[in-house]
């Protein structure tokens, strides 16, 4: 733990927004801290991505991995657990925020913030 804190620490001097960890259950809303993302699951087999929203509104997003559900998401890790997220990720419910993620690094859309129902699927790209 004292590690991840570290690790944190220096990824942060180094521009990323988020760097993941593997949890084996679903974590609780309150453990998770901002600029982290939980994989339930592990290597070769992941289920479930917890995340709080970069926006800063305090919400939890929860990303679906299984290619089993729809709709579901891809993340790609590299050995300092540094991820990329694929697609872009979307709050439907709370703040709208829209933004990919890629390398650790939130890159916002230019409709962030803007109720989803108000654009079709296609026009985001
Ligand atoms: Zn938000």
């Amino acid at each position: 733990m004292i590690f991840m804190k570290i690790k944190k620490v220096v990824l942060k001097q180094f521009g990323f927004n988020f760097v993941a960890r593997y949890a084996d259950d679903n974590p609780a809303a309150d453990s998770l801290s901002n600029g982290e993302i939980v994989i339930v699951g592990n290597k070769d087999y992941q289920k479930w991505a917890y995340l709080k929203c970069p926006c800063g509104c305090g919400s939890t997003t929860m990303l679906s991995l299984s290619t089993k559900r729809r709709p579901s998401w891809q993340v790609y890790m590299n050995w300092m657990m540094i991820l990329t997220v694929y697609p872009s990720v979307r709050d439907i419910s709370t703040c709208y925020s829209h933004y990919w993620i890629k390398r650790g690094k939130v890159y916002w859309c230019r409709d962030t913030g803007i109720p989803f129902t108000e654009y079709t699927e296609d026009k985001d790209g």
